[in-house]
């Protein structure tokens, strides 16, 4: 993999039809991900597929703000979050039962033993806006497709993969049709069953121009800008203090005796922070002083 361009998302389209794409490869910001935890092979694959799909999915939601990909069920596996700004920080995580014996070959669907998918935009400004899907595809791909022919938004397809070194991905979506390109009528049918004969060793080891080449070397393609993508957590003490706060000053009170502070770990960056009583005292009023 010489020269490869990764830790980049990339834009494409085709000139005769109303199709774009996206593409991702990323390496270091998924390691970053997952080295964070000690997690088996089969949910570093699982979560870099998450990170992948949040990655492809940032760069069509025309937002400031934040978008959030988290799956819950009730398998081994709780939990499968990831998240990405506007400047495309990325970041994510896995919750799952360690006392169970995980296998080594595992759907999502299986590993999570029924839940749900939810889709969340969180624009800086403004109403947050949440999608839900139940899990009833087996790959985070089936349940990403079956969430955009739910919410009535443009036809979607989505091809994703992970390893634990890399994790990548391909994306296609069908435009409102523009008078122009509208008499290449079968392009979504033929570019979508092009796509579909893409290999995991592909999405994973080819430079997007050469994945397109080899897809679509018949087809006319329009490259844009790639854009880079890093590990990066949104966590702040100020953030941590106020998740700190909604647990309610009786239990704040509690550990502050126990402990003398409250400290808490970013799950995401592994950062801590550790607050005193004088500073939350303040904040939790008179009746919660200790001494
Ligand atoms: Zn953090």
């Amino acid at each position: 993999m010489n020269n490869l361009t990764i830790n980049e998302i990339q834009r494409f389209s085709f000139d005769s039809s109303n199709v774009r794409g996206e593409r991702v490869l990323l390496n270091k910001a998924y390691q970053e991900i997952i080295k964070r935890k000690d997690y088996p092979l089969v949910l570093e694959k699982l979560l870099g597929e998450f990170v992948a799909a949040i990655a492809l999915l940032r760069d069509i939601v025309k937002i400031d703000g934040v978008l959030t990909i988290q799956a819950k069920g009730n398998g081994f596996l709780s939990t499968l979050m990831t998240e990405c700004d506007e400047h495309q920080n990325l970041r994510g995580i896995a919750q799952w039962d360690d006392s169970q014996v995980v296998p080594d070959v595992i759907s999502l669907k299986e590993a999570l033993k029924g839940g749900y998918l939810a889709i969340t935009i969180q624009p800086r400004n403004g109403q947050r806006y949440q999608g839900i899907v139940e899990l009833v595809g087996d790959t985070l791909s089936e349940c990403l497709e079956q969430y955009f022919s739910q919410s009535e938004q443009l036809p979607s397809r989505v091809w994703l993969a992970a390893n634990g070194a890399q994790c990548g991905g391909l994306f296609l979506q069908r435009l409102p049709d523009e008078q122009a390109k509208a008499n290449d009528e079968d392009a979504w049918e033929r570019l979508t069953h092009l796509a579909s004969t893409v290999k995991e060793e592909e999405l994973l080891g080819l430079e997007t121009g050469e994945l397109l080449h080899r897809l679509y070397h018949e087809e006319e393609i329009r490259l844009y800008e790639a854009k880079s993508m890093q590990f990066g957590c949104s966590c702040s003490r100020q953030r941590t203090l106020d998740a700190i706060m909604s647990l309610g000053s009786e239990e704040i009170r509690e550990v502050l005796i126990e402990q003398g502070s409250v400290k808490v770990d970013c799950q995401f960056c592994a950062e801590e922070y550790e607050f005193f009583e004088s500073e939350l005292a303040e904040l939790l009023g008179d009746e919660a002083k200790i001494h």
